[in-house]
């Protein structure tokens, strides 16, 4: 069993940059979603709290639990939110696919690819791309749905 992780990495894997499901980590971890909320604050994680959601802050940060961010009721009234959707990956023994770029077409995206920029794992859809979480910002998503708004 790993040591369990510092409290301020609890912070910062639960509170972003990430973008994660509260909801979805309280589920997994057995706890109450204001529980997860409350880790803002590494002062308010108890050492039951840091062992539970240790393993699972870990298989989001190695890419084996992913957040992907799916747009409600998209159309032509535009976009009229996100939901995340949580899944699961069992680990690809010893066969990774080389580095992809941080932003590349729906059909050339390949997920277990990591980010060539920053090596991130993580990607999530937006129109008919894929983008890096860690590179591209909200704002940058925005301005590229609407360049390739259909
Ligand atoms: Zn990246």
């Amino acid at each position: 069993m790993d040591e369990p992780l510092p409290r301020p990495e609890i912070a910062r894997g639960t509170h972003g940059p990430r973008p994660v499901s509260i909801k979805a980590i309280a589920a997994m971890a057995g706890v109450r979603r204001w529980t997860v909320w409350d880790c803002r604050d590494p002062d308010l994680i108890s050492e039951r709290l840091q062992t539970v959601l240790s393993p699972i802050l870990r298989d989001i940060e190695a890419g084996r639990i992913r957040f992907v961010r799916k747009a409600i009721g998209s159309g032509d009234r535009g976009l009229r939110g996100s939901t995340f959707e949580v899944e699961y990956r069992s680990p690809q023994a010893g066969r990774m696919p080389p580095p992809q770029p941080r932003m590349v077409r729906a059909a050339d995206y390949n997920e277990w690819a990591r980010c060539q920029s920053c090596g991130s794992p993580h990607f999530s859809a937006f129109g008919s791309y894929f983008g890096c979480d860690g590179c591209l910002g909200e704002g940058d998503r925005r301005m590229l749905d609407i360049g390739h708004g259909s």
